[in-house]
């Protein structure tokens, strides 16, 4: 399997509650950005179901705006994994 998170983004583009935060300390979630938090719900800003902090086109061309500081979950998931899968999925990937 060889799938390239760069060319895909569909996690990040599936739920605005997949974003949510988790075990981060306050430290490490001051680090992001505060016009991608969503601090009422503990998560990452969406609009719709796509995370605020995602660039670029779902299955073309994707980036992570705060990739260096983003959350727990999103460091979990991992290509070709039950998420993964499902996320891809749902967006004909
Ligand atoms: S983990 Fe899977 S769904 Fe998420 S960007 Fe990578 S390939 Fe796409
Ligand atoms: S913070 Fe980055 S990796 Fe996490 S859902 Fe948003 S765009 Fe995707």
């Amino acid at each position: 399997m060889d799938w390239s998170c760069q060319a895909c983004g569909a996690c990040c583009a599936t739920s605005a509650e997949w974003p949510r935060f988790s075990l981060e300390s306050d430290e490490v979630l001051a680090l992001i950005p505060a016009a991608f938090v969503d601090d009422p719900n503990g998560r990452m800003r969406c609009e719709g179901d796509r995370c605020s902090a995602l660039l670029g086109e779902v299955g073309k061309a994707t980036a992570c705006a705060v990739y260096t500081v983003r959350p727990e979950v999103c460091r979990t998931c991992q290509p070709g994994d039950p998420e993964c899968r499902m996320a891809r999925a749902r967006h004909g990937l």
